[in-house]
């Protein structure tokens, strides 16, 4: 029987802490892992304060400059947690320990920063550092996690369906991590998945259907098409936002005129991996008796 609690064992347990804190910048009160992190769990723990050992500290400066991840190696314990994330679970070994004892840490690639690397960003290493030594850059200083509501969802960028956790606070997500009961990524998710959200709050992001001024009020002709970029205000090309309703409206009278007018194989359908299987076989149904042509396809095809 292997006993992991004994008096000794969490006595060498504490020493052990003790060595990883008298190296550790000790700055929780701003930094974004307090609250999530297993090293001040564990310091809270064994009651661990970090005056034991006093020595040298490493100074790293914090300076990767790719645009999604903080490496902070000051707060870096060396539990190699991502390097085997980075290899077991996205297959890359873009990660890894350089050089040994008191010099030893985290690097990329031959040593290099992480873009320069073979990272590809999927963010693995992120999920599984214990403590903020590897950090979302879009969500720092964004908020803790008492704060957040965890939401479960599907990524909506491609059909593998990747199971993310959304951190959502006032209304704004500000950190996704991905979920390790996903059925379909187990833990993993890529670059879009796991950084790529920003385009919820984007003040770009169109909340709304556009349509051409000409296509509304009734539908006029067709105007010629010199103009066809044209944003001049009133411009028969012009974007203008609609409601659903009429959006919906202007493109069953498009469809229908152009069956009736060139038949139902002028018509091609095409759909979406973003789209769900269900929404995908309805647009298959729309297609071949709505419509009345085979010509559907998918985006995974293409
Ligand atoms: S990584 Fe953890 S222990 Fe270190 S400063 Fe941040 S919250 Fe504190
Ligand atoms: S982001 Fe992904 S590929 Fe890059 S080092 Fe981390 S686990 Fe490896
Ligand atoms: S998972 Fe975090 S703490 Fe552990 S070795 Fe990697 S960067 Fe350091």
């Amino acid at each position: 029987m292997v006993h992991t609690n004994t008096p000794k064992v969490r006595a060498s347990r504490k020493f052990s802490l003790e060595l990883l804190i008298s190296d550790h910048p000790l700055d929780c009160m701003t930094c974004e892992a307090t609250g999530n992190c297993l090293l001040q769990d564990l310091a809270y723990e064994y009651s661990v304060t970090g005056d034991r050992f006093e020595g040298t500290k490493h100074h790293y400066s914090v300076n990767d400059p790719n645009p999604f991840i903080q490496v902070d190696r000051n707060k870096c314990i060396l539990c190699r947690r991502c390097v085997r994330a980075c290899r077991d679970v996205n297959g890359v070994e873009a990660i890894s320990v350089f050089y040994r004892g008191f010099s030893a840490y985290i690097g990329f690639g031959a040593d290099s920063h992480m873009a320069d690397s073979p990272c590809e960003f999927c963010g693995s290493c992120v999920e599984v550092c214990p403590t903020a030594a590897l950090w979302p850059k879009i969500s720092m200083g964004k908020g803790r996690p008492w704060q957040v509501e965890k939401i479960q969802t599907t990524c909506p960028y491609c059909g593998v369906g990747c199971q993310l956790i959304l951190e959502v606070k006032d209304n704004e997500i500000i950190k996704v991590d991905s979920a390790w009961d996903g059925p379909s990524n187990h833990g993993w998710t890529c670059v879009k998945g796991r950084f790529g959200w920003d385009y919820v709050h984007h003040a770009d992001r169109l909340t709304k259907p556009k349509v051409r001024r000409y296509l509304v009020d009734g539908g006029q002709p067709k105007p010629a098409a010199a103009n066809r970029h044209s944003e001049v205000a009133g411009d028969p090309w012009e974007w203008v936002e609609t409601d659903w309703d009429t959006a919906l409206d202007i493109t069953a009278r498009k469809l229908r005129h152009h069956r009736d007018e060139s038949g139902p194989n002028s018509i091609g359908v095409l759909t979406s991996a973003k789209c769900l299987n269900e929404e995908n076989y309805l647009m298959n149904k729309f297609a071949r008796q709505a419509i009345g042509t085979n010509s559907i396809d998918h985006c995974a095809r293409l």
